[in-house]
């Protein structure tokens, strides 16, 4: 393949090769299928204990608090429909998300409001933040579940998981939070975090795609969202994909073992990313704030549109995107930036460069150049 400068990995990462070898038996030799209550059975189930023992341990969670998914998307589906239905039981008929939530949220929070369900969407500052007091300005004894993703996919702004988890509960209500992102670059502890489910997945730390993780707390019920089979203590049907468990948990903790070295690579990169580019006027960082990730920088180049500078960027062999690979074809405007208070044609001057742990200074300084060159040549 041709050499790529790849600065898109808040959409997708690639496998790692040694967890990509570490699981090729358990597609050809460990092939049982994990429920199956035989000799080859029995080795999958015990290559699956193993995958949820290590997250349970590296989130902090026991393992019986961890199912595995089709990945984020499963993930907050189940979190957001099946907390919320359950606590219909008790009669609380509100659900409160972020307006900046990932789309796999928002749809499930629109398909609530159509059953009947009253959705708030809380709004965000202009530093992509949600303030714990709007949260207290709409929760009531009528709220049933509350969604704040940890990280923001767009722009990688932190958000207040720790203090809206507690004020939630002080109304009776659910906590979920979304962590696909924040999971590659925060250690996640789901005691001190207090939450009651939060979702990961594979694909976004160099492990698996069509595989995540919902973390349950034991003791809150939630409704299931696939039926079938008894798998996952009877929670989630499906037979399960243990090649890709095994890598999930492989990537995972490799990822969590070269945390701090990592985060630091991503800062320094960045850094240089911007200081190569400041040459550039009329440059904005898009939720700037000391609370971010450090592999996001979503930027707007005044005057500049986006969809022609990724056009000329790939043609340059540099992967970039303006948001969400899932909206990636559409071209509306971004919802977190316009809930950030940007207008549509702010919005769409905005790109995300989304560093990863194998990207090297020379592709970052060769990106930025070319960032500088296409930015004045599209200006004219
Ligand atoms: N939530 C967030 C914040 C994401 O960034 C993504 C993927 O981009 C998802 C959920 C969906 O995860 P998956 O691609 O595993 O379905």
């Amino acid at each position: 393949m041709e050499r790529r400068i790849y600065l898109d990995h808040a959409a997708t990462t690639p496998m790692d090769r040694e967890v990509f070898e570490y699981i090729a038996p358990y597609f050809v030799d460990v092939f049982g299928n994990a429920d199956s209550p035989h000799a080859v059975g029995r080795k999958a189930m015990g290559a699956v204990d193993r995958a949820r023992d290590t997250v349970a341990e590296l989130i902090h969670a026991k393992a019986s608090e961890v199912y595995f998914t089709s990945g984020g998307t499963e993930a907050d589906n189940w979190a957001i429909l099946g907390g919320a239905r359950a606590k219909r039981k008790e009669s609380r008929t509100q659900v409160i998300v972020s307006a900046i939530e990932h789309h796999a949220a928002l749809f499930a929070a629109e398909t609530l409001e159509k059953e009947g369900f009253e959705v708030v969407y809380l709004p965000v500052n202009n530093k992509g933040e949600v303030e714990l007091c709007e949260l207290e300005k709409v929760l009531s004894n009528n709220t049933a579940l509350v969604a704040i993703m940890a990280a923001n996919n767009e722009t990688g702004v932190l958000q207040p998981v720790q203090g809206a988890a507690k004020m939630a509960h002080s109304y009776g209500a659910l906590f979920f939070t979304d962590a696909v992102q924040a999971a590659p670059y925060m250690q996640i502890n789901v005691q001190e975090w207090g939450v009651d489910m939060l979702s990961f997945s594979g694909h976004k730390f160099y492990g698996p795609k069509g595989c995540g993780v919902l973390y349950i707390k034991s003791g809150v019920a939630i409704e299931k969202l696939v039926g079938g089979g008894e798998q996952e203590r009877g929670l989630r049907g499906g037979t399960l994909n243990v090649p890709s468990v095994v890598a999930l948990a492989k990537a995972y903790e490799k990822t969590v073992k070269g945390l701090a070295q990592s985060n630091e690579k991503l800062k320094t990169l960045s850094a240089s990313f911007m200081q190569e580019i400041s040459v550039l006027e009329g440059v904005t960082r898009n939720g700037e704030s000391e609370n971010t990730l450090p592999s996001i920088l979503n930027l707007r180049f005044a005057g500049v549109e986006n969809t022609a500078f990724l056009y000329n960027m790939d043609l340059q062999g540099v992967c970039l995107a303006a948001g969400s690979a899932c909206a990636s074809a559409s071209v509306k405007p971004s919802h977190v930036l316009t809930a950030m208070g940007l207008s549509e044609a702010q919005a769409k001057e905005s790109v995300r460069f989304s560093l990863g742990r194998t990207n090297t200074e020379e592709e970052i300084k060769a990106a930025a150049r070319l960032t500088v060159e296409t930015v004045r040549r599209l200006r004219g």
